[in-house]
């Protein structure tokens, strides 16, 4: 049996993984891994009108990105935020275009990213 989240395999008699509350899979899917594409994590952010609004702007500007956890926000409200991470070769781009919003992100910090250009 595995976790669908974590994908950590557990004895047969467990049926829902104690880390993720949710319900274990006979078999991993078998997803191609997109382990040749370098993410970096840009912010983490509680607020779902942020995440909705970001994924309007990275879609239409061609940013290679997903959120991690975005299901738990959810599920378990405030517990953990959303990290949105985004192709690394795309981060300064990424960057370019939040520099200037007035978004509630929560941890953000483009210093980082910027720095180094
Ligand atoms: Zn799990």
């Amino acid at each position: 049996m595995f976790c669908p989240e974590c994908k950590s395999e557990f004895i047969q008699g467990i049926t829902t993984c104690p880390a993720c509350k949710v319900k274990l899979i006979d078999e991993l899917p078998h997803e191609p891994e997109p382990e040749f594409v370098d993410y970096s994590e840009l912010l983490a952010t509680y607020n779902p009108a942020d995440i909705a609004f970001l994924k309007s702007l990275f879609d239409s500007e061609g940013i290679t990105y997903f959120f991690k956890g975005e299901h738990f926000m959810y599920v378990r409200p405030l517990a953990d935020p959303v990290r949105l991470m985004v192709k690394t070769d795309q981060i300064s781009k990424a960057v370019e275009l939040l520099k200037d919003l007035k978004l509630s992100f929560t941890g953000i910090n483009l210093d980082k990213f910027t720095k180094t250009k």
